[in-house]
C-alpha cells in the first residue's frame, strides 16, 4: 500500500537527487520495476531520453485508487517507520522519484494489478494530473516520460550530447541486466533493439549477451561465503586482462557500485598474477547483511560504505584466490582461438630479458633444493586449498537467490604425466582429458620467487663473499635504504662520502647480476618509498627473479620432474610472478574437434 511518510521519517532520509539527466529518470523507473517484482522489463529511449523514455514491466502494478498518490512526494509503499531503513531490501524507499520526474516532464502512467480487471491511465504534466481513465492493459506498469525538462529549460542546457546521454542509460541498463539475470531486459534505442537478455537466471548468459564477446564463456566462475557475506561472479584467469578497469563491475545487494574496498581485494588476489598496469575482468556480485551497509547516502553516489572494510577486502581476496588457484584458471586453447598474450606486454618483457644475467638456473635450483633437504622442513610450502566451501555454514536468506556453489578442482600434480619437452622450452604433460604445456622459464621464475619469499620471510640470508667489493654512489641520507638489501644477502658498508661498498652479494646472483640489481635499486629510490613495506620487498623479489632466472636451459628428465615437483608446492603455480601464465591447456575434445573427429 502506498502511503505518505510521516514528517519525522521523511526527515531521516537523505534528500534525493533532483532529476538532472535522462539517466536519473531511467534509473528510478527501472528500480521501481525491479522493486515491483517484475520478470520482464523493457527500456526504450529516443534522442538520448530527452524526447522519450518508456519503461514497461510486468510487475505487481499500482492499484487504481493509489495511482495518483504514487506521484506525491514522500509517497512510498516500501517503508513506514524509520527502523525500516535498516532492514531495507528494496531499491527505492524515498518515495519521491515519481514526484520529481512528473514535475519536470509530461508523464504517462498505464498500470494494472493482477486483481483488477481493467487498468488505469494517468497523464501528468508538471505535477498536474491532466487526464485519467480506465484502460484495458496487461498486468504491470508502463511509464512514459516525454519532453523531459520542457518546463525547466535551464536544465536542458546542462545535458550532454544525445549520444552521451544515451550511452550512460545503456550502460546503466546493461548493469541492471547483469545484476538481475532472472529478469528479461530489453534495451531499445531510437527504434533499434540493442540487446535482449534471456532472463533465464544465468549470469554468464547475461554477461555474454550484454558484452557481446565470446570469450566471456571462458571466464572463471567464483563462489564464496563467509560470515554472512556471499560472493558470486566471473573473473578472468591469468591469460586474460584489460588495460583499464572498465570490465570490473560490482554489485552489492543488487546495487551497481564503485568501491575501492572491492578493488583492493581484487588487486590483492591478482598480485603477482598480472603484469603491472593490467587489470583482470571481474563481474562480482556481493551479498552482505543489509545492516552492515550504509545505503542511506546520496542516491546518485555509486560509492557505498561497508561497516568493516577490511573484512570485505579479505573476503574478496580469498574467494578470488580460491578460483585462481584452481585448475580451471589455466588458460585454455579452445574454440579456434589460440591464447595470445596482449601484444603490448610481451615485447616489453623480452626487452628486459636481454639485460638479465647469464645465471645457471639449474644450479640455483639445485642448491636451493639441497638447502631445503638439510633443513628437513616440510612446511616450506603451504598449499592453499579451497576451504571456504566446506567449513563455512551457508547462510540461508530468502531474499537472496542461491546460485549453486562452484567447486574448484586443484590440479593434481602427482597425476600429471610428463610426455616431453617442446622447443627446449615447453614441458608437455597430460592428465585425464586435458593436455598441458608448461612454460619452463615461467615455471622456474615462479619457483624461484616463492623460495626466495620463504627464505626472506625467515631471514635466512644467503650471502656470498666477493673478492672485489662492488662500489657505488648513493646520495640517499641515512641508512634506511640499506635494510631491504640486507634481507637479500647483501653486506653493505660506507666507503666514503656518498659512496658505499657491497662486500657480499646474494648467492643467487653472479657479480654483474648483483651489481645491476643494486644500481637499479639505488636509481629507483625516491621519497615515496617505505623501506619497511611489504610492497617494496615483493617488488624487489620480483625483480631479483627476473635477473636470476633465464630461459633456454635444456632440462634432463629428472630436472623436469624436480621442477614440476617444486611448482606443485608453490602457492600460485599457475602464473609467473610477473603475470604470465605458467600453464596453458587444451582439452581432448578440442583436439578431436580440430581433427574433425567429433
Ligand atoms: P519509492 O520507489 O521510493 O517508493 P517512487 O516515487 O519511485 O518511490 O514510487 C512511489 C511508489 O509508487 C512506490 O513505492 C510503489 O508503490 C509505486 N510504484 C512506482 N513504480 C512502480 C512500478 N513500476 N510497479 C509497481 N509500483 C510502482
Ligand atoms: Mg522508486
Amino acid at each position: 500500500m502506498i502511503r505518505l511518510l510521516e514528517k519525522n521519517v521523511a526527515g531521516k532520509i537523505a534528500a534525493g537527487e533532483v532529476i538532472e539527466r535522462p539517466i536519473s529518470v531511467v534509473k528510478e523507473l527501472v528500480e521501481n520495476s525491479i522493486d515491483a517484482g517484475s520478470s520482464d522489463v523493457v527500456v526504450e529511449i529516443k534522442k538520448g531520453g530527452t524526447e522519450y523514455i518508456r519503461v514497461t514491466d510486468d510487475g505487481m502494478g499500482i492499484a487504481e485508487e493509489e495511482a495518483e498518490l504514487a506521484f506525491m512526494r514522500h509517497a512510498t509503499s516500501k517503508i513506514e517507520k524509520a527502523e525500516d531503513l535498516d532492514a531495507l531490501t528494496s531499491l527505492g524507499f524515498r518515495g519521491e522519484a515519481l514526484a520529481s520526474i512528473a514535475a519536470v516532464s509530461r508523464t504517462e502512467l498505464i498500470t494494472k494489478t493482477r486483481d483488477q480487471k481493467t487498468g488505469i491511465k494517468l497523464s501528468i504534466e508538471g505535477s498536474q494530473v491532466t487526464y485519467k481513465e480506465k484502460v484495458g492493459c496487461p498486468d504491470g506498469t508502463s511509464i512514459i516520460v516525454g519532453d523531459l525538462f520542457f518546463n525547466t529549460p535551464a536544465r536542458r542546457k546542462f545535458l550532454k550530447s544525445q549520444a552521451a546521454e544515451a550511452a550512460s542509460i545503456i550502460e546503466f541498463v546493461t548493469r541492471m541486466a547483469l545484476a538481475y539475470p532472472d529478469i528479461k531486459f530489453r534495451m531499445i534505442n531510437n527504434d533499434a533493439i540493442l540487446f535482449a537478455t534471456r532472463g533465464n537466471g544465468s549470469r554468464l548468459d547475461a554477461i555474454i549477451t550484454v558484452s557481446g564477446r565470446k570469450e566471456s564463456s571462458k571466464l572463471l566462475e567464483v563462489y564464496g561465503e563467509s560470515q554472512g557475506m556471499k560472493l558470486t561472479g566471473f573473473i578472468s584467469g591469468p591469460g586474460e586482462s584489460r588495460a583499464n578497469r572498465k570490465e570490473q563491475i560490482f554489485f552489492v545487494n543488487g546495487r551497481n557500485v564503485d568501491s575501492k574496498v572491492i578493488e583492493k581485494g581484487i588487486n590483492k588476489a591478482y598480485k603477482e598474477r598480472l603484469f603491472e598496469g593490467r587489470y583482470p575482468i571481474c563481474y562480482l556480485f556481493i551479498e552482505v547483511e543489509p545492516d552492515t551497509l550504509d545505503v542511506n547516502i546520496h542516491p546518485n553516489k555509486r560509492e557505498i560504505r561497508f561497516d568493516d572494510n577490511e573484512r570485505v577486502t579479505e573476503f574478496i581476496e580469498e574467494t578470488l584466490k580460491n578460483a585462481l588457484l584452481s585448475q580451471d584458471s589455466i588458460p585454455e586453447i579452445a574454440a579456434g582461438k589460440i591464447y595470445e598474450p596482449a601484444k603490448s606486454v610481451i615485447p616489453e618483457y623480452k626487452k628486459e630479458e636481454k639485460y638479465s644475467e647469464q645465471i645457471d638456473v639449474k644450479n640455483i635450483l639445485s642448491t636451493m633444493r639441497e638447502n631445503e633437504n638439510i633443513s628437513h622442513d616440510s612446511n616450506i610450502f603451504v598449499i592453499e586449498t579451497p576451504s571456504t566451501y566446506e567449513s563455512n555454514k551457508i547462510i540461508e536468506k530468502e531474499t537472496i537467490k542461491e546460485p549453486a556453489p562452484v567447486i574448484h578442482k586443484v590440479l593434481d600434480f602427482n597425476e600429471l604425466q610428463v610426455i616431453g619437452v617442446l622447443f627446449e622450452t615447453y614441458i608437455l604433460a597430460s592428465l585425464d582429458d586435458e593436455f598441458y604445456l608448461v612454460d619452463q622459464h615461467a615455471a622456474h621464475e615462479r619457483v624461484f620467487y616463492e623460495k626466495l619469499a620463504v627464505r626472506m620471510e625467515r631471514r635466512d640470508t644467503f650471502s656470498q663473499e666477493i673478492m672485489i667489493p662492488i662500489t657505488f654512489d648513493c646520495s640517499w641520507e641515512g641508512t634506511d635504504w640499506i635494510e631491504p638489501l640486507l634481507d637479500f644477502g647483501y653486506v653493505i658498508e660506507p666507503f666514503g662520502p656518498g659512496i658505499y661498498a657491497a662486500r657480499a652479494i646474494p648467492d643467487f646472483f653472479d657479480q654483474s647480476g648483483a651489481e645491476t640489481f643494486l644500481k637499479d635499486y639505488v636509481a629507483a629510490l625516491d621519497d615515496d618509498i617505505d623501506f619497511e613495506s611489504r610492497e617494496l620487498k615483493d617488488m624487489l623479489a620480483t625483480r631479483a627473479c627476473k635477473s636470476a632466472v633465464k630461459g633456454g636451459d635444456i632440462l634432463s628428465g629428472p630436472e623436469i620432474s624436480a621442477l614440476m615437483e617444486d611448482l606443485s608446492k608453490c602457492r600460485n603455480p599457475y602464473s609467473c610472478p610477473h603475470g604470465r601464465p605458467t600453464f596453458i591447456k587444451m582439452s581432448r575434445y578440442e583436439i578431436e574437434k580440430r581433427f574433425k573427429r567429433v
